[in-house]
């Protein structure tokens, strides 16, 4: 997966950065180790692609392909 742009606010500074995601669904947290996502300094949105969240995790088909 190759992001170079925001999908949120359109910024251009996206960085690759290899560490925990943790969201919350329905209330619980869920945490994904070792994953390698693209953040956005300026809004803060993070991006990964559905290959690094494990099936059965609730937000697996939130995640882009
Ligand atoms: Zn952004």
């Amino acid at each position: 997966m190759d992001v170079r742009t925001c999908p949120t606010c359109g910024s251009t500074k996206i960085k690759t950065i290899r560490g925990t995601i943790t969201r919350e669904y329905d209330g619980e947290k869920y945490s994904v180790s070792n994953v390698e996502y693209h953040e956005c300094p300026d809004c803060g949105e993070k991006i990964y692609g559905r290959e690094a969240v494990p099936e059965g995790c609730p937000w697996h088909l939130e995640a882009i392909s």
